[in-house]
C-alpha cells in the first residue's frame, strides 16, 4: 500500500513499525457548532483511509481527539476569542453542555456518512493533568520559557521546525497583516500553557505550576497520541489547514519531549470548497449533513460526492455536483436491484479477480477512489462478468466505499390488481396513439386507486402511492 507522505514529498510504501498494525492518529473536530460537510470530507478522507488499511490486510489503532477546551478563533496568531466561550454565551449555556451536544451531533453525522468511529476518541478536557506534566518536562529540558504570564515553546531550539511545511511565521510575513505577540522570542513561537489570555475570560481553568489556566490547542494532539499509541505512530492525518502550524507545532513538542521521531508518515486531506471560496465555520456556512437531507439528499450521496475526487485535489461543492453524484448513485442502486433480481449462480472467478485486484490496486495506490468507483463501474457494464460476479465486485468495494450497497434490497414484485391491469393497457394504447389527455385522465384514474404510474424508456413503471 503506497501512500503521499507530506514529510518527504514522496509515496512511499506503508510499513508498520511493528510489522502488523498501523497506529493512526487524527486531528478531531472542535464541538462548539455543527461540522459542515467541507469538515466530514476530511473525516470520509480518514475513513477511506482506515477501511484501505484494513483491506490490506492490516490491524489498525485509529484514535481521533475531540477538542472540547479551547481552539482560538485563529490560531495562527495564537489570538481570538476562544471558540468555545462565544458560542457558549451564544447559547446561553455553558461550556462543556455546548461541547456535549456537538460532541453527539458531530458522531451522528458520522453515522449517516457511515464513517466507522476510531478505535478511541478521547476528548481534550480528561487529559489536562497529562497536558501538564507535559509541558512542565518541555520546560525542565528547555524548550519553553515563560513570558507574560504564558508558557511558550521555544521554536528556535527545535533545529527541525518548519520540516514538514517548509515555513514558519517569520516567512509568511510579507505583505500579509500579521499582529506581533510581544512575549514571544520568536514569531513562530507558541502557547504551551495560558495564564493570561489577551481576550476575553476564559470558562475552563485548571490549576498548573504557572498559575490558573489552560493549554494552548497544539498540546493535546501530542498528548493523546502518546497516551492512546505510544511515542512513536504510523500515521498522522488531518486537513491541509493544519499542516501549518498546527502540526509543524506538533511535531516540535513532541519530538523535543521524546528525542526521537514521531511519525512515520503525514497525510493531509484537501478541501471542499465553494466557487467562491472557502467553506468554513467561523464564516457562518451552513451546509450540514441536516441541511441536505432537509434538501432531499441521503448521506450516501455526499459521501459517493466525495469519493468522485482524489482526497489531495480540492473538491468543488456546488449542488449541480451533488445532484450529479446523487443521480449516478441511484443508478447505482437500480443496477444492483436489478443484479440481485438476476440471480444467476454462474461464476467466471478469474474474471471477477482481474477487477477486485484492480480495484484494490488504486485504493492502495494512494487511495485513488476515482478511478477504484470508475473500475467498479467497468466491473458493472461488462458484458462477460455474471450478475453474481457483479455483486461480488460490489461486496468487496463496500469494504471501502461504504455508501449501503450490500444493504440494498429488491423491490417486492407489485401485485396489480386486474382493473388496474386493464387501464394500464388502455393507457399504452392511448399513449401510441398520441392521445396525451386520454392518457392523463387514464393516470389520474390510476392514482384514485392507489397507483402511480411513471413513464420511463422500458415503458410505463407502477408503484404503490
Ligand atoms: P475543526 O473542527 O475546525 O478543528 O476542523 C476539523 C477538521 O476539518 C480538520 O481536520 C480540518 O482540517 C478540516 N477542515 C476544515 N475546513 C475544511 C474544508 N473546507 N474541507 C475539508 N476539510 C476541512
Ligand atoms: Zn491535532
Amino acid at each position: 500500500m503506497q501512500l503521499y507522505n507530506t514529510m518527504t514529498r514522496k509515496t512511499e510504501e506503508l510499513q508498520p513499525m511493528d510489522g502488523k498494525t498501523v497506529k493512526m492518529y487524527c486531528c478531531g473536530p472542535t464541538v462548539y457548532s455543527d461540522a459542515h460537510i467541507g469538515n466530514l470530507r476530511s473525516y470520509i478522507f480518514e475513513d477511506i483511509l482506515h477501511k484501505t488499511i484494513e483491506l490490506a490486510g492490516f490491524d489498525l489503532k485509529h484514535v481521533m481527539n475531540i477538542t472540547d477546551v479551547g481552539h482560538l478563533t485563529n490560531d495562527e496568531l495564537d489570538t481570538g476569542e476562544d471558540k468555545m466561550v462565544k458560542a457558549a454565551k451564544a447559547a446561553k449555556t455553558t461550556v462543556l453542555d455546548i461541547a456535549k451536544m456537538y460532541e453527539e451531533k458531530f458522531f451522528n453525522d458520522c453515522k449517516k456518512l457511515r464513517i466507522e468511529r476510531p478505535f478511541k476518541t478521547p476528548r481534550a478536557t480528561e487529559y489536562v493533568g497529562k497536558m501538564i506534566a507535559f509541558a512542565k518536562a518541555l520546560e525542565e529540558k528547555g524548550y519553553a520559557y515563560l513570558s507574560g504570564g504564558n508558557l511558550y515553546f521555544d521554536t528556535s531550539k527545535f533545529k527541525r521546525y518548519g520540516l514538514l511545511s517548509g515555513q514558519k511565521i517569520e516567512d509568511r510575513n510579507h505583505g500579509e497583516r500579521v499582529e506581533v505577540d510581544e512575549n514571544k522570542k520568536n514569531q513562530s513561537d507558541f502557547v504551551l500553557w495560558f495564564t493570561q489570555s489577551k481576550f476575553e475570560d476564559h470558562a475552563l481553568k485548571w490549576n498548573s505550576p504557572w498559575g490558573e489556566g489552560y493549554p494552548g490547542w497544539h498540546l493535546e494532539c501530542s498528548v493523546m497520541s502518546m497516551d492512546t499509541l505510544g511515542e512513536e505512530i504510523d500515521i498522522h492525518c488531518g486537513g491541509v489547514d493544519n499542516l501549518f502550524p498546527h502540526h509543524e507545532n506538533e511535531i516540535a513538542q513532541s519530538e523535543a519531549y521524546t528525542g526521537k521521531k514521531w511519525v512515520n508518515f503525514w497525510l493531509h486531506g484537501e478541501h471542499l470548497n465553494l466557487k467562491e471560496g472557502k467553506m468554513s465555520k467561523s464564516k457562518g456556512h451552513k451546509f450540514t449533513v441536516s441541511s441536505l437531507e432537509e434538501k432531499g439528499y441521503l448521506p450516501e450521496h455526499y459521501r459517493y460526492l466525495c469519493l468522485t475526487a482524489h482526497y489531495r485535489t480540492q473538491l468543488i461543492f456546488s449542488y449541480e455536483n451533488l445532484d450529479s453524484a446523487k443521480n449516478t448513485y441511484n443508478n447505482l442502486v437500480k443496477k444492483i436491484k436489478e443484479l440481485k433480481k438476476e440471480a444467476s449462480k454462474d461464476s467466471n472467478s478469474e474474471l471477477l479477480d482481474i477487477y477486485i485486484l484492480k480495484f484494490n490496486n488504486y485504493l492502495f495506490d494512494d487511495l485513488n477512489s476515482p478511478r477504484a468507483l470508475a473500475t467498479m463501474w467497468e466491473a458493472l457494464k461488462d458484458a462477460e462478468l455474471s450478475a453474481k460476479d457483479k455483486l461480488s465486485v460490489i461486496s468487496n468495494a463496500e469494504k471501502v466505499f461504504s455508501l449501503g450497497l450490500t444493504e440494498i434490497e429488491v423491490d417486492e414484485a407489485l401485485e396489480i390488481p386486474e382493473d388496474v391491469q386493464v387501464m394500464l393497457d388502455q393507457r399504452q394504447e392511448a399513449r401510441a396513439n398520441k392521445d396525451w389527455v386520454k392518457s392523463d385522465e387514464i393516470r389520474d384514474h390510476i392514482a384514485s386507486m392507489g397507483f402511480a404510474v411513471k413513464d420511463t424508456k422500458d415503458g410505463q413503471e407502477l408503484s404503490k402511492i
